[in-house]
């Protein structure tokens, strides 16, 4: 706290891996007196860089570049890149921090790290967010590489920008590598990465209604945001027979009662991914729905929700709410969208609750299975990866229950997480000594 009490996201992530880590590493005499969480808190490398662009009318911009290469005792540093004008090491550093216990549990060989930049592509032209992102390139270039660190997408970086970054390494480096993920299908990317870390939600989420007889069909399902996450999400949930009632965005969310359905679903996406649109737009095309502008879903009736927009969109009130309404299932599809006494609540009350690191880490698998691809120089068919993505999240499910489940039958899968995360990364440091 010393060292990082100006960065309010990392402490708290940070806070919530400490509780349930710290009393097993006293348990297990192998961790003692390695000062072993000291050492994952504090990132390898982080590299702040300067990212000057030129927009639309010749003005020059200047916005703040990131990459944090947290930890890499596992693999090559991976995680996503961040574009919104709330950036800053905090963040940066608290999602770099969750990655690498995510990245542990897929099961497979990545450490963790993040990036970004302060800069906003809402509002910015095709051009322009090529500028930045060829400008935001030549600088990170030299810190990457496909056996070194190999970034993704995260908030305000989809299909379209990757495109631009890739581009500028490719010109830049002279080679044809996997050094990002979430590249297009023709170009090296990967079937269902779109869909993986929505999907994954919902299959985490299906494992743990499974363990109380439950499933989707049938239920009522609220889910925050719009973008890449809640898309996907959404669409996994209506084909297990569900009703989603809600999406979001910064502005308010929507609620129609009589639930989403395909035809909805590709209205909006085609609203958000082609026209950047506001979801408040949904009303316009579907009046019977409600817009509830500044305002965020979580009093809404519901069985299960998916919060998938940002960090700390749900707090206590929240909570109490949705435990009221009789919100039964929480499975965070964003990272840390529920703030520490938020999970208190759903853990107290013991209904089923999936944190981010566990619930959402399909879609850094499925970015594994891109970068395996890439190297073995083939490309896996849209069956075989659903497949696998299935295959991990049952895993990760799995691992939860090992190290969550307590005396009295309850899974607390925050403390699995986390403890199964932290023994793969603990035991390959131990391994390669300090460093
Ligand atoms: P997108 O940029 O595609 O969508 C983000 C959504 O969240 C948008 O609807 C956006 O609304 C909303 N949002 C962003 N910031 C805020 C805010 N401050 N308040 C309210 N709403 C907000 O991002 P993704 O769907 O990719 O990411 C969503 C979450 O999932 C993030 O936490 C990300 O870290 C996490 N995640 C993403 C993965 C991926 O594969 N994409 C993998 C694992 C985790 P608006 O358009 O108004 O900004």
């Amino acid at each position: 706290i010393a060292r990082n009490g100006h960065e309010p996201e990392f402490i708290q992530a940070v806070q919530e891996v400490a509780e349930t880590v710290i009393p097993y590493i006293a348990k297990h005499e192998i961790y003692n007196g390695k000062n072993i969480l000291l050492r994952m808190v504090e990132p390898e490398r982080l590299v702040s860089f300067r990212v000057a662009w030129v927009d639309d009318d010749g003005e020059i911009h200047v916005n703040r570049g990131y990459r944090i290469q947290m930890n890499s005792a596992i693999g090559p540093y991976k995680g996503g890149l961040r574009f919104h004008p709330t950036v800053n090491a905090s963040i940066l550093k608290f999602l770099a921090f969750e990655q690498v216990f995510k990245n542990s549990l897929t099961t497979l060989p990545m450490g963790g790290g993040k990036g970004g930049s302060d800069f906003d592509p809402k509002g910015k032209s095709d051009d322009e967010v090529m500028r930045f992102c060829h400008a935001f390139m030549l600088e990170l270039n030299r810190h990457i590489g496909p056996n070194t660190d190999v970034p993704a997408g995260d908030i305000g970086v989809g299909a379209r920008e990757i495109g631009f970054l890739f581009g500028m390494y490719k010109k830049i480096r002279n080679e044809f590598t996997g050094v990002l993920t979430g590249k297009g299908l023709s170009w090296g990317g990967s079937k269902i990465r779109p869909e993986a870390t929505g999907y994954g939600t919902v299959y985490f989420a299906e494992s743990m209604l499974k363990t109380r007889n439950e499933s989707f069909n049938g239920k009522t399902v609220v889910i925050s945001g719009s973008g890449n996450v809640a898309q996907y999400a959404a669409e996994k949930a209506i084909v297990l027979g569900a009703k989603v009632v809600t999406l979001s965005d910064s502005s308010g969310f929507i609620y129609d009662k009589d639930g989403l359905n395909d035809e909805k679903l590709a209205f909006v996406m085609d609203l958000k991914n082609n026209k950047r649109g506001r979801i408040s737009e949904y009303v316009n095309k579907y009046p019977t729905a409600e817009f509830h502008g500044g305002q965020t879903p979580w009093n809404v009736k519901c069985d299960i929700a998916l919060p998938c927009a940002t960090q700390n969109e749900l707090d206590q009130n929240d909570a109490k709410n949705l435990l009221n309404n009789g919100c039964m299932c929480v499975a965070e599809g964003a990272n840390m969208p529920c703030n520490a006494d938020a999970v208190h609540e759903f853990n107290n009350a013991k209904i089923l609750f999936a944190p981010g690191k566990a619930s959402n880490a399909g879609g850094v698998a499925t970015s594994g299975l891109e970068m395996s691809q890439n190297s073995l120089r083939i490309s896996w068919t849209r069956e075989e990866v659903d497949e696998r993505l299935r295959d991990i999240m049952e895993d990760i499910h799995d691992s939860c229950i090992q190290y969550g489940k307590e005396e009295d039958g309850f899974c607390n899968y925050v403390k699995g997480a986390n403890i199964a995360g932290f023994v793969k990364v603990a035991d390959a440091m131990l391994a390669q000594g300090v460093i």
